[in-house]
C-alpha cells in the first residue's frame, strides 16, 4: 500500500536559506501545490547526493514526505538545470529577480498553474532572447494581473473616463493611468507618454510573441521600467532585492565599456 504521507512533484527552486549546520529550507514554487516550504536535509554537506539537483532556479521532480513543521524532500532529480543563465551574470541577475518576484508576490500553498508556467517560461526566455529586460516586464504585468493587482490601463484611474490618444499620466498609489483633469491631489503621479501607454497594454493583453515583436527604444524602454517599479514596489510596500543587483551590473557594465555597453540586439533599457 502506498504511504500517505509521500508524495511526488515538480517544482522550480526560488529560495534557499541555512537550517542549522548542515540543512537548508527551499521555498519551491510548483504546479499544483502552489509556493511551499520544504527541509533539504544534509544538503550543506560535501557527500550530499542531493545538492547538485537542488540549486535555486533549477526545475526538478521531487520525492516528499509531508512532515509537521514542514515537508521533506527525500529525492531529486534534475529536469532542467538552466545552466546557460548560470553562465551569463546580466541573465543569471535576471532570472533571479524573477524568482524571487513570484516568491514575493504568491502567498503559500495557493495553487496556480499559470504561475508556475509563467516562471518557467520566463526562466526558458531568460536563458535565449535577445532582449532578457523585456522578458521580465512581460513577467511583472502578467504576475501581477494573476495576483488580482493588474494596473488599470484601459480608463482613467479617476474618472473611468476612456484615455484619448495623448500622453497622460501614471499614479501608482491610485492603480494605473490617470487623465491630465484627475491628477491634482494624487500622490507620485509620473508623465505616460502614449507609446507608454501602448507597450503597457500591449504586456497586459498581447501574448509574449506579440511583445517581443516589437522594438522598444531605450528611452521607453526605461520609462516603462520606472511605471512598472514604481507600481510593483506600491502592490508589495518594498523593492525586491534583485532588482538593486541588476542596476549595479548596469552600472559596471556602462563603466567597464565605454560606448560598447549594449550588447548586439539587447537595447539596453537603462542608460
Ligand atoms: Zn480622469
Amino acid at each position: 500500500m502506498p504511504n500517505p504521507r509521500l508524495y511526488k512533484t515538480e517544482a522550480i527552486i526560488v529560495r534557499q536559506r541555512k537550517l542549522g549546520e548542515a540543512d537548508r529550507i527551499l521555498t519551491l514554487y510548483t504546479p499544483a501545490l502552489g509556493k511551499l516550504d520544504a527541509k533539504a536535509k544534509g544538503v550543506r554537506k560535501t557527500t550530499s547526493r542531493m545538492s547538485g539537483h537542488l540549486q535555486p532556479l533549477t526545475r526538478c521532480l521531487l520525492q516528499m514526505a509531508r512532515g509537521h513543521a514542514s515537508d521533506v524532500i527525500t529525492g531529486c532529480e534534475t529536469l532542467e538545470s538552466f545552466q546557460p543563465l548560470r553562465e551569463d551574470l546580466d541573465r543569471l541577475s535576471r532570472a533571479l529577480y524573477a524568482a524571487e518576484l513570484v516568491d514575493r508576490m504568491t502567498a503559500e500553498r495557493v495553487h496556480s498553474f499559470p504561475t508556475y508556467r509563467l516562471l518557467l517560461d520566463t526562466l526558458r526566455r531568460l536563458q535565449q532572447s535577445a532582449n532578457p529586460d523585456l522578458v521580465l516586464r512581460f513577467l511583472e504585468m502578467r504576475l501581477m494581473d494573476q495576483a488580482g493587482f493588474g494596473p488599470r490601463l484601459d480608463a482613467c484611474v479617476g474618472c473611468s473616463r476612456p484615455l484619448e490618444p495623448e500622453q497622460h499620466f501614471f499614479a501608482p498609489q491610485a492603480g494605473g493611468a490617470v487623465c491630465r483633469a484627475c491628477v491634482p491631489g494624487l500622490a507620485g503621479p509620473r508623465v505616460l507618454t502614449l507609446n507608454g501607454l501602448k507597450v503597457l497594454r500591449l504586456l497586459q493583453r498581447g501574448s509574449y510573441n506579440d511583445v517581443a515583436r516589437v522594438n522598444v527604444p531605450p528611452d521607453l524602454a526605461q520609462e516603462v521600467e520606472h511605471h512598472l517599479r514604481s507600481y510593483i514596489v506600491c502592490v508589495l510596500e518594498r523593492d525586491v532585492n534583485a532588482a538593486a543587483f541588476i542596476e549595479r551590473l548596469r552600472r559596471e557594465e556602462r563603466n567597464t565599456e565605454p560606448g560598447t555597453g549594449n550588447k548586439e540586439g539587447q537595447g539596453a533599457p537603462c542608460s
